[in-house]
């Protein structure tokens, strides 16, 4: 179905951009982001001005083992999953000012603030569970945020645990039902987003930060409910991953910070193409333009 979401326009105290006024969806998810006018210049957030013991910023990276690259991931991986060469190490965990806040509402975020060349990889729904992915998840140390939703997801949890384990990602909320939110009440919406919050912890062992609204669509009663059930962040995205193509927010090109959007799908939502088969293409789109993946939840 498609679906037009008109963005809130929540700022998160300066630290988030919130750039895309409108998101054009379809399918299961949105297909695209559009720019908006409001995203700041990159930059990153204040630092505390309190000086604090000198710790080091920045771990010396240990040598490389042989046959493997700064990421520790072996250099025949990369070829065996279709890569002409290594993903570069994402930087250290940035220290900085927290974007997710203790209290108040969540933020509402599409990419991160930051000059770090890195953009983030977050998969939707769960539909497809192709064990071959977790493998590839393993074997390139993938660090995915997986945004769940009961009713596709839940018959197999354990396969998102896996994968979960594989890459150093994390499990998310996105409703049990996969429901155009902006058609509930906040009862409704509640519903949705909470009880997928207790199932995911249960299930999980934690409670998640981030929610994403289905087709990105979202209303102020999203984000007062999703408070309300501990949700610190809605999670949108500026690019999305077609079967063959990055489809951009903005001209033809990744910026730092960026949020990117991809599904579980298999081969009859790919037209014959697996999920590996489409991460490895979207994994190329990165590398080409100088980027590397990093994990969302350490830039928050
Ligand atoms: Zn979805």
């Amino acid at each position: 179905m498609r679906g037009r979401a008109r963005r809130s326009g929540l700022w998160a105290a300066g630290a988030v951009a919130i750039g895309v006024l409108v998101v054009g969806a379809s399918g299961c998810a949105g297909q695209g982001a559009g720019a908006g006018p409001g995203a700041p210049p990159d930059g990153t957030a204040a630092k505390s001005a309190t000086p604090g013991p000198a710790t080091p910023k920045k771990a010396a990276p240990a040598p490389a083992a042989p046959g493997t690259d700064a990421r520790g991931v072996p250099l025949k991986a990369y070829t065996r999953w279709g890569l002409a060469g290594p993903l570069a190490p994402a930087p250290a965990r940035p220290d900085r000012t927290p974007v997710l806040k203790a209290s108040g509402p969540p933020v509402v975020l599409d990419r991160v603030r930051t000059r770090d060349k890195v953009v983030f990889l977050t998969f939707d729904d769960g539909a497809e569970k192709d064990p071959r992915f977790i493998k590839m998840v393993g074997d390139l140390k993938l660090p995915i945020s997986m945004f769940l939703t009961d009713s596709v997801a839940g018959s197999d949890y354990g396969h998102f645990a896996r994968l979960r384990d594989a890459g150093g990602g994390a499990i998310q909320n996105h409703t049990t039902g996969h429901a155009n939110l902006r058609t509930l009440s906040y009862e409704g919406q509640r519903a949705q987003i909470c009880h997928q919050q207790d199932r995911l912890a249960a299930r999980f062992g934690t409670r998640p930060a981030l929610f994403r609204p289905p087709y990105g669509n979202y209303n102020d009663d999203t984000v007062r409910a999703a408070g309300s059930c501990g949700v610190r962040a809605l999670v949108l995205w500026r690019e999305s991953m077609q079967i063959h193509n990055m489809r951009y927010a903005e001209g033809d090109s990744l910026k730092p910070g960026d949020i990117v959007l991809a599904h579980f799908r298999g081969p009859d939502e790919l037209k014959g193409s697996t999920i590996t088969e489409m991460t490895a293409r979207m994994l190329r789109r990165i590398q080409d333009q100088g980027f590397t993946v990093a994990r969302l939840e350490d830039y928050l």
